[in-house]
């Protein structure tokens, strides 16, 4: 791990635990992600704790015990202003719905990720999110070719278990249940597209059909009781 020190940080409030892990690709080259995450001159200043190269190569920016600036305006499980709890994960990638990431930066990536959650407990596994689902509103990374199934079995966040109860009644609520913001500053077709982007890449339409009730049904089953 490289060390390249970040000035765009802020201390975390005090008592916040640090709960939510957020990954991002960067949209720019890594020299560029490095500079512009850490450039205390732009109009909006944005870091992450670590960028993640595409031969593996991982650079520390942000120490855990504070909060850097990468979720901007955002939401999940009823809750805003993620950047205060969360960790920010920049993966070099210039589009992730064009781009595929490679299997070596893939493999750095889980390892990075089952650290910082053996590191902080409290990010249970539906607290492992995309950019996209925390703000659908204006964001689409990690994109369409992100790998969430092969993270999530190797333990870092959720993929939906075949053969559960399908959601019927309203899918918004049910969103909402996993953690999706309410449709208030968009469609509710946008917020179901930001749920398929991450479990059905393969069509990405708002329609809240069978095989997406059936994939947020395979979610929410695992969330037990409390959900
Ligand atoms: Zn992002």
């Amino acid at each position: 791990m490289i060390d390249r020190p970040s000035p765009n940080y802020a201390p975390r409030p005090a008592g916040t635990d640090i709960d939510v892990l957020v990954l991002h690709y960067t949209e720019l080259p890594l020299k560029e992600s490095l500079d512009v995450l850490s450039d205390p001159q732009r109009p909006l200043k944005v870091s992450a704790h670590y960028v993640l190269a595409e031969d593996g190569t991982l650079y520390r920016l942000v120490p855990e015990d504070r909060a850097a600036w990468h979720a901007g305006r955002s939401y999940w499980r009823g809750r805003e202003a993620l950047n205060a709890s969360s960790i920010g994960i920049e993966i070099v990638n210039l589009h992730g719905d064009h781009h595929d990431y490679p299997p070596k930066q893939i493999e750095a990536l889980i390892e990075l990720c089952q650290g910082i959650i053996a590191r902080h407990p409290a990010i249970m596994p539906r607290n492992v999110v995309g950019h996209s689902d925390i703000a659908p509103q204006r964001k689409v990374d990690p994109g369409l070719r992100f790998p969430w199934q092969a993270l999530a079995a190797a333990g870092i966040g959720l993929w939906p278990k075949a053969g559960a109860r399908l959601v019927d009644g309203d899918i918004q609520q049910a969103l909402q249940r996993f953690g999706y913001p309410p449709p208030t500053e968009v469609a509710g077709s946008e917020i179901v597209k930001a749920f398929q982007r991450r479990f059905r890449p393969q069509r990405v339409d708002g329609e809240a059909d069978l095989q997406t009730r059936a994939l947020l049904g395979g979610l929410l089953d695992q969330l037990g009781g409390g959900a």
